[in-house]
């Protein structure tokens, strides 16, 4: 039976990257779960988020939006697992026992780390260097075996499978699961609007590169306008998108929002120029967007409900950590008594 866990960070807020490349697929999961009858959590992971500085107002802001923008995209509490990490202590607890299994010169080569802390990674903190540790733990403490996540996720996964073969390899157990990432779908890198080598960010300084679930239709139809194209009209196949990475990216969201594939989206627009064609992706793009922004908006108005249900997850999903912990002290050589 697999066991299926993944996370978003509340860094800011929801973006088109997030919901095509994690969160829809997370729906899908969801509803496979409910029907083979295995478990699906997924997490609002807060303790990532502030390895880069949150104002605390805003994080706990962007928690709740976070929790509202999955059951917005039609997780359900009560088919899936939904919480907060750090209301799981479970996941720092295994964290700090990866951090003794993981090396340096793993975490020194992601480049997750090497983006994020930049130039000066003297000055970057701790935690974002150790991130991959704690993802590992979020993964492990649940003995997970499935992963749904973006392209940009995959190198961390491979890291949690490192650690939990040589965690199983250093104690001479069987015990954590090699792990599986699933990076499936039309769109498991969305790029920037503003930039055809970026990914679209959350974190992203820029608001023009990127479209956040929470953006109305009239954002939604400027960012689009003002996305960065070349000059050419759009070709009918495939090939054709090869060296234009903004056109390739717009065409994906296309396709990836209308179901269709690029080749059938390039059939029906190859020959038209951009100044057409952005406003059909605004349409399609409003009106995918367009009720889960407003299902945000409405959950929103009730943050206690919100927290009540994250803190219902929360005890459900300890439910299996502990005892994953737990066999974990044990293993290594803690006294539980
Ligand atoms: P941040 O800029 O703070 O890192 P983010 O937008 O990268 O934020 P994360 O919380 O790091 O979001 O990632 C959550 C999930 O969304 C991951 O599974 C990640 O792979 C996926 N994801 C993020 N950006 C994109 C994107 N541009 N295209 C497809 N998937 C994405
Ligand atoms: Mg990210």
């Amino acid at each position: 039976q697999p066991r299926v866990f993944s996370g978003i960070q509340p860094s800011g807020g929801l973006t088109l990257g997030n919901y095509l490349g994690a969160m829809r697929r997370f729906v899908d999961w969801q509803e496979r779960g409910l029907n083979e009858g295995f478990e699906t959590i997924f997490c609002m992971v807060d303790l990532h988020a502030i390895t880069v500085w949150q104002d605390p107002e805003a994080l706990r802001r962007q928690t709740r939006e976070l929790a509202a923008g999955y059951i917005a995209s039609g997780l359900d509490p009560a088919k899936a697992i939904l919480f907060n990490q750090s209301q799981v202590p479970e996941h720092t607890q295994l964290a700090w026992i990866f951090n003794c299994v993981a090396r340096m010169g793993w975490m020194q080569r992601m480049t997750q780390w090497k983006d994020k802390a930049g130039k000066n990674q003297q000055n970057a903190s701790l935690g974002l260097f150790a991130y991959p540790s704690l993802m590992a733990a979020d993964i492990l403490v649940y003995h997970a075996t499935h992963v749904p996540v973006g392209e940009d996720q995959k190198q961390h996964i491979e890291l949690t499978r490192d650690i939990a073969i040589k965690f199983n390899n250093d104690y001479g157990v069987d015990f954590f699961p090699v792990t599986e990432p699933v990076i499936e779908g039309a769109a498991t890198r969305v790029m920037s609007l503003r930039d055809g080598s970026k990914k679209m960010s959350k974190s992203d300084p820029s608001d023009m590169a990127r479209i956040n679930l929470t953006d109305d239709a009239d954002a939604i139809a400027n960012k689009i306008r003002k996305a960065r194209t070349d000059p050419e009209a759009l070709p009918s196949e495939a090939k054709g998108l090869e060296d234009r990475p903004e056109a390739r990216n717009l065409v994906n969201i296309y396709a990836a929002l209308a179901g269709m594939d690029v080749d059938a989206v390039l059939a029906e627009v190859g020959g038209k120029q951009f100044s057409e064609f952005k406003p059909m992706l605004a349409d399609v793009a409003v009106a995918h967007l367009a009720p889960i922004s407003s299902e945000m908006a409405r959950l929103m108005e009730t943050p206690d409900e919100i927290d009540r249900i994250i803190g219902n997850g929360a005890e459900k999903a300890r439910e299996i950590a502990e005892p994953i912990l737990k066999k974990t002290y044990e293993i290594v050589g803690m006294i539980r008594s």
